[in-house]
């Protein structure tokens, strides 16, 4: 209570001592100094977009000082809600609820996807088709929790479970099960999706996907035991041009290593 009570005064006096000119003068000020010596004949004539700020309108209250960094344009990302554009999910992290269902899906040939990432992959193949590198299609896009499971058990009784595993992951902790998620080859190859790394489509896409809002998901073998799928040139995530624009220019190319998620080699 003593301590508090010290200190009352304090606030009173600078009510009194910053007049509003002074305010002014203390926040337009330093815009003219260039840090430099401390010169009190100088007198800058303000420019009319200095004089206009909002930041230097005169406030009797001083603690609202003019806010330098524009917070308002730091991104924000959700990595765990299961409808978020940038929700993580692999062997670690499976979706919640597991047997989550995207709303707002459209079809593209013979597949489902979600309608952001389906408006992108129209823009990505119309971009594909331009460059004269092929005619993009979906092997695979939205599955639901049943129908990974049946994928997924026929994996594992074909191959074992190790080897099943490393190709179909388990329901719930598939991408695809968002919506979000699209194996993509092109009709020239048949939309196989096993030669579609060898075209030049691939190269492309790998390079330029993110203009669109996709990564190349599992990017490549070195990144297996972060994301624990081989490298998968076809599988296409939709993260959402911000993010993926973000990750390029960062050179990262994993969610896990984005966000600072564990890896996820193994469930
Ligand atoms: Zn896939």
């Amino acid at each position: 209570m003593r301590f508090q009570r010290e200190f009352q005064p304090k606030p009173r006096n600078w009510k009194v001592v910053l007049t509003t000119p002074m305010l002014i003068g203390a926040l337009v000020f330093p815009l003219f100094s260039g840090g430099g010596a401390m010169a009190v004949d100088e007198s800058p004539t303000p420019s009319p977009s200095v004089s206009a700020s909002p930041s230097v309108s005169p406030s009797p209250d001083v603690s609202i000082l003019p806010i330098t960094e524009d917070t308002t344009r730091i991104p924000l990302y959700d990595t765990d809600k299961a409808s978020s554009l940038q929700v993580v999910v692999n062997k670690k992290r499976p979706l919640n609820p597991i047997d989550y269902l995207p709303r707002g899906k459209v079809q593209i040939g013979y597949s489902w996807v979600a309608k952001p990432a389906a408006e992108a992959y129209g823009q990505l193949k119309a971009a594909v088709s331009a460059k004269k590198l092929g005619t993009l299609c979906i092997n695979s896009g939205y599955r639901s929790f049943a129908s990974q499971k049946i994928i997924h058990a026929a994996k594992v009784a074909q191959l074992g479970k190790t080897n099943g595993e490393k190709l179909a992951a388990r329901p719930g902790h598939s991408e695809h099960q968002t919506g979000l998620a699209i194996d993509v080859s092109t009709t020239q190859l048949g939309c196989r999706i096993g030669p579609f790394g060898a075209s030049k489509a691939s190269k492309w896409i790998a390079e330029n996907a993110w203009q669109y809002g996709f990564i190349v998901r599992y990017p490549s073998n070195a990144k297996t035991a972060i994301t624990g799928y081989v490298w998968e040139p076809w599988h296409l995530r939709f993260v959402g041009i911000e993010l993926a624009t973000e990750m390029k220019s960062k050179k990262i190319t994993t969610l896990e290593e984005f966000f600072g998620l564990p890896a996820a080699p193994k469930y």
